[in-house]
C-alpha cells in the first residue's frame, strides 16, 4: 500500500534496522520502543488485520517471532519478552500493516504483564461462558 510506512520499509523506501528477513516476513526495530530491542515482526505483504493474513505466510510469520524471540533476548540480556499484536484499532493498532510486537522485560522493570492491556474484567455467568464457546468453536 503506497501511503504505509512498514510497506515502505519493506520496500527499502526508508531505513529500518532490519535484524530478520525471511520468503514472507520483515523483522525491524521500533523507531520508539517501550524497551531496548522492542521488534517489530511484519508480513511483507500488506495486510491491516492477522486473519486477512494467508495461511503460509502467517505460518512464516509466526516461525520468524519464534526464531527471533530468544535472540531478541539474548541481544539485550532480558529476562522474559511480552509478544503480542494489537489486531485493529479498538486494540491501540495505529499502523494498518499487520506486525507482531516482541518486548524485551527485565525483572524489576516496573512494567505489566499483557493482561493489564483489556478493561475492566467481565464477570461472566457459566450460561456466557458456554455461549461464547460455542461461538467460537463453531
Ligand atoms: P501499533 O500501535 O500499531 O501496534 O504499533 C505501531 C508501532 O510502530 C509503534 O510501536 C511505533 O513506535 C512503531 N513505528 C511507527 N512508525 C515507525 C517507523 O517509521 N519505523 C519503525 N521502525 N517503527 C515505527
Ligand atoms: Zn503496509
Amino acid at each position: 500500500m503506497s501511503d504505509c510506512i512498514f510497506c515502505a520499509i519493506v520496500d527499502g523506501d526508508i531505513p529500518g534496522r532490519i535484524v530478520h528477513e525471511t520468503e514472507h516476513s520483515l523483522a525491524f526495530l521500533d523507531a520508539n520502543p517501550l524497551a531496548p530491542g522492542h521488534t517489530l515482526v511484519v508480513p511483507k505483504e500488506h495486510h491491516a488485520r492477522l486473519d486477512e493474513v494467508p495461511a503460509d505466510a502467517a505460518a512464516d510469520l509466526f516461525a520468524a517471532v519464534n526464531d527471533l524471540v530468544p535472540r531478541v533476548e539474548a541481544a539485550v540480556d532480558a529476562d522474559a519478552t511480552n509478544v503480542g499484536i494489537n489486531n485493529g484499532p479498538a486494540a491501540g493498532q495505529e499502523v494498518d500493516h499487520v506486525h507482531v510486537h516482541i518486548v524485551p522485560r527485565f525483572e524489576g522493570d516496573g512494567g505489566s504483564p499483557i493482561h493489564a492491556v483489556a478493561g475492566e474484567r467481565p464477570d461472566l455467568s457459566d450460561e456466557e461462558l458456554a455461549d461464547i464457546e460455542a461461538a467460537i468453536s463453531g
